[in-house]
């Protein structure tokens, strides 16, 4: 799809740059939030379309405002001013060549804060030699290894084969290292439960003890609730239950998995974002920078 003619890509965008929402996040893994906060900045759109996620407004219905590249730069410097630990990219596979172009006007002005590329894990080689002088942190998730599970749930029929060679060129690339708990550089890899489908977490970790261990740094998360938008899909509507948390547990300790965090279950879905509301996550764990809805050129982009 030819983007640059005004054509929307799989992703749901056409070559203009797209942002929801950019402000101080403190809701990240520890060492991406640090004491200050992570500097979030949600780009509209995503190529993979994943059924269950919990960013689905502007992943998939188009919820954001159109930017310029210079102005994605102060964004940045902006987020950095206001105390940002990090500047955390979070799903801006589709916007790469924009993002580049302005953290190198960022870092020409004096951007000095690790840039984190928080991603879906579904890179290609191209785009992460493309990004690798201008990354520090990859914040990737693994999300499943098996095609059968990834058809169902995702545009990408191929994410598994895709994904693990981005990690591997990934920890390649970057070297873990985090210093008074902050992470300055590395992988973080992230792997979400999913309480329909256990066994997909039993072979992630598996693949991680063998392929990973040691390079990158695990994220284990179990606080799966099905989203507000997945009504009528009562296969993803499954809650975790502790029990399955506990197994998985269980298994850390038999694979020798002694180092990594984990984010227990949630009880409700208080810290679901809805990118409507600004800031779109409860106040308590973000403070807003820039919001698509005061931005003058957001009401011409649809
Ligand atoms: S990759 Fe992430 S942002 Fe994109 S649809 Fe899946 S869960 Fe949502």
């Amino acid at each position: 799809m030819n983007r640059r003619d005004g054509k929307r890509g799989i992703c749901g965008e056409t070559d203009l740059l797209r942002v929801a929402w950019a402000g101080l996040h403190f809701g990240e893994e520890p060492p991406v939030t640090g004491k200050r906060g992570s500097g979030t900045v949600f780009f509209t759109g995503c190529t993979l379309g994943c059924s269950f996620c919990q960013n689905y407004q502007i992943s998939q219905t188009g919820l954001g405002g159109g930017v310029s590249v210079s102005e994605l730069t102060e964004m940045m410097l902006g987020l950095e001013r206001q105390g940002a630990e990090n500047i955390n990219l979070v799903t801006g596979t589709h916007f790469v060549p924009h993002i580049v172009m302005a953290l190198g006007d960022a870092k020409r002005k004096g951007l000095a804060v690790p840039v984190v590329w928080n991603t879906s894990g579904y890179e290609n080689g191209e785009t992460l030699k493309l990004l690798e002088e201008h990354i520090d942190v990859y914040l990737t998730d693994m999300k499943c290894v098996d095609s059968s599970l990834s058809a169902g749930l995702m545009r990408a029929r191929d994410y598994p084969e895709v994904s693990i060679d981005a990690i591997d060129t990934m920890v390649g690339q970057k070297r873990l290292k985090i210093v008074d708990g902050r992470i300055e550089e590395g992988v973080i890899l992230r792997h979400l439960f999913l309480p329909w489908a256990p066994e997909n977490t039993v072979k992630f970790l598996r693949l991680f003890r063998k392929r990973w261990y040691g390079k990158a740094l695990l994220s284990l998360m179990f606080q799966y609730i099905p989203p507000s938008h997945l009504e009528g899909k009562e296969e993803l509507r499954e809650r975790v239950h502790k029990n399955q948390e506990e197994r998985i547990i269980r298994l850390l300790d038999e694979l020798g998995i002694e180092e990594g965090l984990i984010h227990d279950v949630e009880e409700d879905n208080s810290w679901e974002p809805d990118f409507l509301r600004n800031p779109p996550f409860p106040a308590s764990l973000s403070r807003t920078v820039w919001h698509y809805r005061g931005s003058q050129r957001a009401n011409r982009i649809v």
